[in-house]
């Protein structure tokens, strides 16, 4: 993580406090270790400023990442095939929520099940038809 990189997530802190006192929440805290409850904009905004940005302080984490294998038809485009077979690589499939195109927008669980056991039902016929 780059110095660039902390700036913009304390500039993040910063702007998701301002934008929630401006909203009327009464109380805001940063997702930081050392973060306490501030309970005015004036008060957020110096105490953020102080925060230290460094690995095990800073609390970084996403719950719905996808789109890093996304599936499509276009190989120039999309790294898989809609049953998650890799586009390049031959007897290389990815059954995870990583083919999604993009991030749906939703809790996505029971999609990548879903997705996964289609596909999976797909190759285990395929490899059991070669064999
Ligand atoms: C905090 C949180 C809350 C969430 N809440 C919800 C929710 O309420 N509803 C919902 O629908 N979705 C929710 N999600 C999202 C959902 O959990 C994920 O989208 C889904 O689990 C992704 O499935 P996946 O199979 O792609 O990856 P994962 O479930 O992450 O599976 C990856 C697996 O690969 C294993 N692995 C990693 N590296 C290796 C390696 N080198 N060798 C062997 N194994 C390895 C890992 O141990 C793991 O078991 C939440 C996610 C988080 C983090």
């Amino acid at each position: 993580i780059t110095d660039y990189l902390w700036d913009g997530i304390r500039q993040s802190y910063l702007d998701m406090a301002e934008i929630q006192f401006a909203a009327g929440a009464e109380a805001v805290q940063a997702i930081h270790m050392d973060s306490a409850w501030y309970t005015s904009w004036k008060e957020a905004k110096a105490a953020i400023n102080e925060l230290p940005m460094r690995p095990h302080r800073a609390r970084i984490f996403t719950a719905h990442q996808m789109g890093g294998c996304g599936m499509g038809s276009n190989p120039e485009e999309s790294v898989v095939n809609g049953f998650g077979e890799h586009h390049h690589v031959a007897n290389l499939s990815v059954h995870d929520a990583s083919i999604f195109p993009t991030s749906i927008g939703a809790n996505p669980q029971l999609s990548v099940y879903a997705l996964a056991a289609r596909n999976s039902v797909r190759l285990a016929q395929k490899l059991a038809a070669k064999s």
